[in-house]
């Protein structure tokens, strides 16, 4: 399904599905800028990804090269550790600390993207977490054999998960798990050990929307729904988001 068929069907979205369709692409054009160009050394694929960044997101490169000094000098290393892109000072009297922090996140994706090794089938069932980058995940697929495919907010890696649990505190108890659905059947898993909670989605879902992350921004009027009543998203969607106000 098309973004613009989808905005047309969801409206109250629009603006987050633009910012949606526009981190995707750029994150598949650096996946796709690294697979293709040969580099000589880190330092021109974080130059790659900072000149996509400023043409999916109109920003002048001028103004968001400092950020390869700011790597060089601060002796991040965002290839090894993404994540230290989030941690980067910046000062700005046009952008608040919320945009900021949500650039750092969207900047730091294709990062994580490659750290991602395609052949890679590591489980989730070990720690709960992400075994490529060790993040929380809060969203899961259930495919058509009934497994649980958990998905990595940030490399975007899957592997299995118990079928029935918490992925955070590892409650498997089914009477302590309750589902609570939306209008097209997406699922919020509520654990009432830890107060955590996942979404999870059919792979039809999956086969309409092609994309976990757009499925997790569609129904992210179930997040609403379900931290009013006190659960906590362990875990950022794919625009930086966790807590939905
Ligand atoms: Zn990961
Ligand atoms: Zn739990």
């Amino acid at each position: 399904m098309e973004i613009e068929e989808i905005i047309k069907e969801k409206p109250h979205l629009q603006s987050l599905l633009e910012l949606y369709e526009k981190t995707r692409n750029f994150v598949n054009q650096c996946k796709e800028d690294k697979e293709t160009i040969k580099f000589d050394s880190d330092i021109e694929l974080i130059d790659i990804v900072l000149r996509n960044f400023s043409s999916f997101f109109n920003i002048p490169y001028e103004s968001i090269a400092f950020l390869k000094n700011e790597v060089l000098t601060a002796g991040i290393d965002p290839i090894k550790d993404p994540r230290s892109l989030w941690f980067i000072p910046i000062h700005s009297e046009e952008l608040s600390k919320e945009e900021i922090d949500r650039m750092l996140f969207i900047l730091s994706k294709p990062f994580f993207v490659f750290l991602k090794r395609e052949s890679e089938q590591a489980s989730f069932m070990d720690k709960g977490k992400c075994p490529v980058c060790g993040t929380d995940s809060c969203l899961a697929m259930i495919t058509d054999n009934n497994e649980k495919i958990m998905i990595c907010p940030l490399c975007e890696h899957g592997g299995s998960f118990f079928r029935i649990g918490c992925p955070y505190c590892f409650n498997r108890d089914s009477t302590k798990i309750e589902i609570l659905l939306d209008d097209e059947d997406i699922r919020a898993e509520v654990c009432f050990d830890c107060s955590t909670y996942i979404k999870s989605f059919k792979e039809s879902h999956y086969i309409k929307y092609k994309d976990p992350f757009l499925i997790d921004l569609i129904s992210l009027p179930l997040d609403i729904v379900v931290q009013k009543k006190g659960y906590i998203r362990r875990a950022p969607n794919f625009i930086g988001l966790r807590i939905i106000d």
